[in-house]
């Protein structure tokens, strides 16, 4: 298949729009219409993995964290990100990331931490403001249903595990054709009033050319009004982090055990323990130590994250227990969810989990 079938489905669940402003997901090697039939999926992008892709016949690297984070003007070979990129070029091997896009989704990074703990009741720690956004417009009552399906079929009316949400009311549109003008209904140069229902539907703001276009494909009338409002609502799907509940309270040190061997994880660096049971807990795969206060708020008794720093360790204040299982440790099922994710919805497709541990710490025990 064409590499842009695999990457617009990727799109499809974890949308461009919803990475960091640092981020730089997406493609970064390689053409849309490259013919694929192997994929290499790995957390990082490192040199051997496209060694890896090399020899084994893979012609796409999917990693979540991106090679190339700034932007390169020299490619000598100096750095590892030069090495990598020149050598994908070399041997037409696409490289693509899905980094903070799928962090920020239900069903990504941190989804699959909490199915690896056995936390139930998830949701988003910090559901992301300014996504969400809504349409209104206004359609003779005999056309209100095709416009409202083909505003629903395009993405609009979702609101949590509802969907098809919209709000309809009755009215009266008018309006006065003028020169040059193909009225649907009305007589040109004379004021029509028409039997109308105004439509208001939300939606999230990235597909929202893909909405107007299905709105006025399937609105009747040669000009169609609709209005769009910016929200300040959250967007409860998409944010950062993740809070659960174990299903028993545990005692912390067997809790803190368990994670060890379920993260498989050699150390875990944490705060003092409180002495009490561990039922709520909060995740972020990566470097979450910006959602502390969140996960205070949202009454967490653990913290499961990385890339602690000394300092930011004392934040705890006794009010809960910061876990620090390492960067790679906390994300390395993302490279199963990938797989998993893919296969999913092309069955047939060869996706080949990387061989090579990518983690650049060691652990000297
Ligand atoms: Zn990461």
């Amino acid at each position: 298949m064409k590499l842009s079938q695999l990457t617009s489905y990727l799109e499809s669940l974890a949308p461009l729009a919803y990475q960091e402003d640092y981020d730089n997901s997406g493609l970064i090697v390689g053409h849309p219409d490259q013919e694929i039939n192997h994929a290499l999926v790995s957390l990082d992008c490192t040199e051997a993995v496209v060694d890896e892709a090399i020899t084994t016949g893979c012609q796409v690297v999917i990693s979540h964290h991106p090679i190339v984070f700034k932007g390169l003007k020299k490619f000598n070979g100096k750095t590892y990100v030069e090495r990598v990129v020149e050598k994908a070029i070399r041997h037409n091997i696409a490289l693509y990331a899905i980094h903070t896009n799928l962090d920020s989704i239900m069903d990504g990074v941190n989804a699959k931490i909490c199915e690896t703990l056995g936390l139930t009741n998830t949701r988003i720690l910090t559901p992301r403001h300014g996504l969400l956004k809504k349409l209104v417009t206004f359609v003779p009552v005999e056309q209100a249903e095709q416009v409202r399906k083909a505003l629903f079929h395009a993405g609009a009316g979702h609101i949590g595990n509802y969907s098809e949400v919209s709000f309809n009311a009755g009215g009266t549109g008018t309006f006065k054709a003028g020169e040059g003008s193909n009225p649907y209904v009305g007589e040109v140069g004379m004021r029509h009033s028409e039997a109308e229902v105004r439509i208001e539907s939300i939606y999230p703001a990235n597909l929202e050319s893909k909405i107007i276009m299905a709105l006025v494909l399937a609105h009747p009338y040669e000009e169609v009004a609709y209005d769009l409002y910016s929200l300040t609502n959250q967007n409860q799907q998409v944010g950062s982090g993740m809070i659960g509940e174990l299903e028993e309270a545990m005692d912390e040190a067997d809790f803190l055990a368990g994670i060890k061997a379920s993260m498989d994880c050699k150390v875990i660096r944490h705060t003092a323990l409180l002495g009490r049971r561990v039922k709520k807990v909060a995740v972020c795969g990566g470097s979450g130590s910006f959602l502390l206060k969140h996960a205070i708020a949202a009454g967490a008794d653990v913290f499961i994250t990385a890339d602690y720093k000394y300092h930011e360790f004392f934040d705890a204040e006794g009010k809960i227990v910061i876990a620090d299982i390492g960067h790679f440790e906390s994300e390395q099922f993302t490279q199963q969810l990938l797989c998993e994710l893919i296969q999913k919805k092309f069955s047939n497709f060869a996706i080949r989990l990387t061989k090579v541990n990518t983690n650049p710490v060691k652990y000297f025990i």
